[in-house]
């Protein structure tokens, strides 16, 4: 049956994908649970703390940005908030909307300029 024999290969690429992504993430909390022992639990940008529940926002940064390059020093890794690590990858982005107007200053803007009623003038008023 080639229906069958089709599920087959999909259910194996499935387990075979669902075994690296726990590999991977077997990794990354070996490299993070060491990372996290090494170095005081600082973000390494903006120096905020963290501790409990909070500790999750603290991400382990690879500085040459290999995240295979784990040496048991420690010395590629930098502990960054989830903010900095974010701000750290986008660097050489284009990252405007950090310093753009916020989206509640835009609505008001829209609301008190009723733009359906300048439509309509639009409309009527013709050329
Ligand atoms: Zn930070
Ligand atoms: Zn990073």
């Amino acid at each position: 049956m080639p229906l069958k024999k089709q599920t087959d290969e999909r259910k194996k690429a499935a387990a075979a994908l669902a075994e690296a992504r726990r590999e991977q993430e077997r990794r990354e909390k070996s490299y993070r649970e060491r990372a996290l022992k090494i170095y005081p639990w600082v973000c390494a940008r903006c120096g905020r703390e963290f501790s409990g529940k909070k500790l999750r926002e603290l991400t382990v940064h690879h500085r040459d940005h290999n995240h295979d390059n784990n040496p048991p020093d420690g010395s590629n890794w930098e502990l960054l908030c989830i903010y900095c690590h974010e701000n750290e990858h986008s660097r050489d982005l284009e990252a405007d909307w950090y310093d753009g107007p916020t989206a509640g200053e835009g609505q008001e803007t829209f609301s008190t300029h009723r733009p359906f009623a300048e439509l309509e003038k639009l409309l009527k008023g013709g050329k």
